[in-house]
């Protein structure tokens, strides 16, 4: 039997060491605070939103938000990014996506300044990633390789397969994993013979997005499982993209959805805040 991933238990832990490196820095006179923009109404951004203030305010990390109107223009959401950039109590800057179709993202990510990027998505961080230079790495890859490493899962040297590759997880996971010395593949919509590349992966990372998109013949005997899909089932339920209950008597290890990579993103919001605020 698979030995599940406890994302909760591992997210828990961190977060307790996160809340002492917080009560370092405030001894220091350094007050950790995260600045977040959220522009008009998204029922799951209101739900991230309000996970990440309870995540700071658990670990003593102020926190302001600005609510901006659906109607904003791309002047005003570069002008308050400025500011904040410019003003020394804010450490992080993120920017809740999704954002109105006429506002640009890329441009607004290219605006925060690259060292209060807590979600690592400005060019200067991606970059930094792809040379392997210390940087922010963003939340849920830096969350994936945290989880394998608490399980002492061997990452060097194994044959990584992840599915996806979107810039905020597909593309930094896979460069981050080849930086941890793994031989990496990345799949997508378009790859031919998917099957025939998952089931050589030692580890396979599954970014894509659809429930059951990763079924049991697609996997070796005693491969790690990691899911990093999201979604929600006609009956409101939350559920990944891997066919959990059919995997758990093939797989070595697995993480579940809700519980597994989820609470790590969480966690690695508030170690990219506290590495801003240090400064490092
Ligand atoms: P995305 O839609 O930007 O990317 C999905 C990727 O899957 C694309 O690269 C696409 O080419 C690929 N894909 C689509 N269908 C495929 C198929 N049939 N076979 C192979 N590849 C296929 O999504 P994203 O933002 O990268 O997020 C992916 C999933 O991860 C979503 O479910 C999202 O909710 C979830 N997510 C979870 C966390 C977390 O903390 N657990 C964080 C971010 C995203």
């Amino acid at each position: 039997m698979a030995v599940i991933i406890d994302g909760r238990e591992v997210a828990k832990k961190i977060k307790e060491e996160l809340k002492e490196k917080v009560n370092e820095l405030k001894e220091k006179g350094i007050y950790p605070k995260l600045a977040v923009i959220m522009i008009g109404k998204d029922k799951a951004s209101e739900i991230y939103v309000r996970n990440k203030s309870r995540d700071c305010d658990y670990v003593g990390i102020e926190y302001e938000e600005f609510f901006l109107e659906e109607s904003i223009t791309m002047e005003t959401l570069l002008n308050l990014i400025d500011e904040l950039n410019k003003r020394d109590d804010i450490h992080g800057i993120l920017l809740q996506s999704p954002i109105p179709e006429h506002l640009d993202i890329r441009k607004a990510f290219n605006k925060i300044d690259y060292r209060k990027d807590v979600d690592g998505f400005n060019p200067i961080n991606v970059g930094k990633l792809l040379i392997g230079e210390d940087t922010f790495i963003p939340c849920t890859p830096l969350g994936v390789i945290k989880l394998l490493e608490q399980y002492n899962i061997q990452i060097e040297g194994k044959n990584a397969v992840v599915i996806g590759r979107s810039n905020i997880v597909g593309k930094p996971l896979s460069q981050y994993l080849l930086n941890k010395d793994a031989t990496v593949t990345v799949c997508h919509s378009k790859t031919e013979n998917l099957k025939e590349i998952t089931s050589k992966a030692d580890i396979l990372i599954s970014a894509v997005g659809k429930p059951k998109v990763i079924t049991r013949d697609m996997v070796k005997e005693n491969a790690v499982i990691i899911d990093v899909g999201i979604n929600r089932t006609p009956d409101g339920k939350i559920v990944g993209d891997v066919d959990y209950d059919n995997l758990l008597d093939k797989v070595s290890y697995i993480t579940p959805v809700p519980g597994g990579v989820g609470q790590m993103t969480r966690a690695m919001l508030i170690n990219n805040i506290i590495k801003a605020a240090e400064g490092k």
